[in-house]
Order: C-alpha cells, then structure tokens, then sequence
C-alpha cells in the first residue's frame, strides 16, 4: 500500500501542531515545531495564520487525522465510508477505525517509536495476529484478538535490544488493550473508545468535510 514518503516534520510545520511522527525526536529540541514554527516553502516566514474559511477548517482537521495515522486521501476515504456505514456516530466510529488499524496498535504497544516505524515492522512480517503473520498495516483487530511479534522475529537484534531495555514495562498502554511485555503480546480486551485516541482532532469537521 502506498504511503507518504516525504520528509514529515514539513507536515507538522503545515499543520502549526506537533504531529509525533518521529517517535523521540518530537521531545527534543531538535524538533521542527520548536525551531521554525511557520509553514514550510519560500514564503513560510511572511505567512501570516489568517481565519480559516470553514471549508478550509474542515480540510486541515481532516488533513490532520490523515498524517498522523500516516495514511493517504483514498485509504482515508475507505475508512470513512466504512464509519459511516456503521451504526453510531459517523466521526466516533472513524476514530475507532484508525486506533484499530495493526500498525496502531503496534505503535499502541510501544514496540516502535512511531506509527510510522510500526508500519514498517508490520510490513517487514515481524507482526502476528493469533499466531499468523500478517503484512497488512490496515488490518483491523477485534475483540480477543492476540497481536503478538512473530517468534522467529524476536531474535533479531530489533526486538533483542527492546526486550533488554525493559522498556515496554514503562509505556502507558491504553486500557483497551492488555499488554505482556515479557511475551511482546498485546490481547484487545475491548474496542477503543473516543477518549482512547487521544488525539487533538475534531472528528465532526471530517464529517463535515466529507459530507459537502
Ligand atoms: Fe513533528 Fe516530530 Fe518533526 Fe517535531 S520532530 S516536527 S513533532 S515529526
């Protein structure tokens, strides 16, 4: 499946806002947000944050959403039609949709930095969903389901080094997920709710945007 690849802290920077798409660095000082708070490109330090028309507010929300999960416009469009076809609220059900998705709860898990270093592990096979391997980054988990690291993967050095640092003892995992950092397994125990997503996004402009 296709992804960005350009560089991403111009995407925070468009954005005005932290996006963490880069695991530690986004704590640092070396972040771009902290050093060059403007829009990207030539006229980046002249541009003035002007009042968004309400289409323009719609569109950066849901531009928002879309780079944090790292997805592109027609994934993007696909989750959305999915969550409107579901009973409930159309943006909640959205939100739910992306924190389901395999590379999130990798990422979730604290077996990568990023969202986009646990797309990568995903894509790489390094990930099982009950004890079968699974590529596929926009695979979604259900209730009960085990996602666990493959048992040949855990002798890569990757996994070698997460297991010594004892650091999956330390995330905050959310509650609809129960993890065994010795095991490098996570069970979903319920779906996640809006308040798990933790994310500083108004889903009722997508919505908005997307029923224009
Ligand atoms: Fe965004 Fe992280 Fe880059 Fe900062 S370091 S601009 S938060 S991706």
């Amino acid at each position: 499946m296709a992804r960005y690849r350009g560089p991403v802290c111009k995407l925070c920077r468009r954005e005005g806002v932290k996006l963490m798409l880069k695991g530690e660095r986004c704590m640092g000082p070396k972040c771009a947000i902290e050093r060059r708070n403007y829009p990207p490109g030539q006229h980046g330090t002249n541009f003035r944050r002007r009042q968004l028309s309400d289409f323009g507010m719609q569109l950066r929300e849901k531009q928002k959403a879309r780079r944090i999960y790292g997805i592109l416009e027609r994934q993007f469009r696909r989750h959305y039609a999915e969550a409107a076809r579901r009973k409930g609220v159309t943006g909640e059900n959205l939100l739910q949709i992306l924190e389901r998705r395999l590379d999130n709860v990798v990422y979730r898990m604290g077996l990568a930095d990023s969202r986009r270093q646990a797309r990568q592990l995903v894509n790489h096979g390094h990930i099982t969903i009950n004890g079968r391997k699974t590529d596929i980054p926009s695979a979604l988990v259900s209730i009960g389901d085990i996602i666990a690291v493959r048992p040949e993967s855990r002798r890569k050095t990757y996994f070698k080094d997460l297991a010594e640092s004892n650091i999956l003892t330390k995330k905050a995992v959310p509650s609809w997920l129960q993890l065994d950092p010795a095991k490098m397994e996570a069970v979903v125990r319920s779906l996640p709710t809006r308040q798990d997503a933790e994310l500083p996004i108004t889903e009722s402009l997508i919505v908005e945007l997307y029923s224009r």
